[in-house]
């Protein structure tokens, strides 16, 4: 990163001794569970609904890759996101069955944990024909996000707890307190993790954060004769999934894209739209038009598409000690931000969570313990670089 002033790091941290309270029980809140129960830390998982995975981690079908780009500025995230997730995730839960990513500029520059195929070879891997030339990534494939989740809180020192709505937190002397909607305390600790996607804007302490709901929707469609072997990715999507038991080939198609959309439901016409995108992107196959399922899930995107990883920083004070940003002061000049102790956030994984989650849980359970390896990778995901950015271009009053 060019420019770090006002995205140091909190000089504190916690240890084992503190229960970690975590709302949310996402992908987001139970990779951070995961992470911190195995640096030693009680975890209480909270989350609205009575079972976890409920909200957009009930996606059925997640493809998790690296970034396949020439742009260099978050390959470096996605090489190490999706190595951890190559490194820790069971085999029995990742489908490891490769992706394909279709080339519609014919460049064969390097790129970074892909293989260049011309279209002929790359209908061989595919196992169908493809009319272009496309990146090779044999280690890529997808998960039930679902069972990814119960599988990272199945830990002794992770407890789960469904029903709880958290409306409001509170800062006390010993810490934050999570409040229902009858302002009753449903718990309390010095440490808290909000893991809740966009609802965290629900939060003053965190109402500043530029979040985006974006909707969308994923559909399975049974493959009669010429079914893909791999993960085909352009535009949109296909994933195989074979039934174990009947060997019948149905492929999750998707996604459909809706912006600053309030609810998610599922819908005919993106239904008819995946089938169509389907079959551009892969003239060959042999498609059925009824759809077996859908899912439709919203989606927490943030302007730079990267998550918002960190401790929360405190925002009108944040905008009065660095309001001098865009005249270029020395960085000496300025204090260390000032930050809402104990507080931090897991959001903003908009349509690639699945390969986020347990590398961005370890960059925080790194900042939690104050033993940090990537101090570069978390500044990059600061939660206030938003407010940094608007502070450099002139954007905002410190009173706002
Ligand atoms: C159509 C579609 C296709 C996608 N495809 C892919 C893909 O192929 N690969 C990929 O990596 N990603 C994909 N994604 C994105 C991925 O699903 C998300 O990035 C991921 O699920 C986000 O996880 P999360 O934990 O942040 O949010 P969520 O799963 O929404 O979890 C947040 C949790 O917080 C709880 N909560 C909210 N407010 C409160 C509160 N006040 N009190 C208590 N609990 C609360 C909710 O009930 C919810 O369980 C897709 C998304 C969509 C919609």
């Amino acid at each position: 990163m060019k420019n770090t002033i006002g995205l140091s790091l909190p000089a504190y941290s916690f240890n084992k001794e503190n229960t970690a309270l975590i709302i949310g029980a996402g992908l987001a809140g139970c990779a951070v569970a995961n992470a911190l129960a195995r640096r030693g830390f009680h975890c209480k998982l909270y989350d609205q609904h009575p079972t976890i995975a409920a909200a957009t981690s009930a996606l059925p079908a997640a493809v998790i890759r690296p970034l396949i780009s020439h742009d260099q500025s978050h390959t470096s995230f996605y090489k190490k996101a999706f190595a951890m997730c190559c490194r820790d995730l069971p085999q029995h839960l990742f489908k490891q069955c490769g992706l394909l990513q279709l080339s519609k500029s014919g460049s064969t520059s390097n790129i970074t944990d892909a293989q260049w195929m011309n279209a002929s070879t790359a209908s061989s891997q595919a196992g169908i024909r493809l009319d272009s030339d496309a990146w090779y990534v044999k280690q890529a494939g997808w998960i039930h996000p679902a069972d990814v989740c119960a599988h990272w809180i199945n830990h002794p020192t992770v407890e789960f707890s469904g029903n709880h709505h958290v409306s409001e937190l509170r800062q006390t002397e010993y810490g934050w307190q999570l409040l229902a909607t009858n302002a009753k305390v449903i718990d309390e600790s010095p440490l808290v993790i909000v893991a809740n996607a966009s609802s965290i804007l629900q939060f003053n302490v965190a109402n500043h954060l530029p979040l985006q709901q974006i909707g969308g929707q994923v559909d399975r469609f049974n493959c009669d004769r010429h079914c893909p072997k791999t993960i085909i990715s352009g535009d949109t999507y296909v994933i195989p999934d074979i039934d174990s038991t009947s060997g019948q080939v149905s492929l999750w198609t998707g996604a459909t894209h809706h912006r600053s959309q309030a609810m998610a439901s599922v819908n005919a016409s993106d239904t008819h739209q995946n089938n169509q995108s389907a079959k551009r992107l892969v003239p060959a196959l042999t498609l059925q038009t009824d759809a077996q399922a859908s899912f439709a899930g919203l989606r927490t995107a943030t302007p730079d598409r990267l998550p918002i990883v960190g401790a929360l920083p405190h925002a009108s004070t944040y905008r009065q000690q660095y309001c001098d940003l865009r005249h270029g002061k020395p960085a000496d000049q300025y204090p260390p931000p000032v930050y809402h102790r104990g507080l931090y956030a897991a959001v903003g994984f908009g349509s690639r969570g699945a390969t986020q989650a347990s590398f961005v849980a370890d960059l925080l359970g790194q900042l939690i313990t104050g033993v940090c390896d990537e101090p570069i990778v978390l500044q990059m995901l600061h939660p206030a670089r938003f407010l940094n950015r608007e502070l450099r271009k002139g954007k905002v009053q410190p009173s706002n």
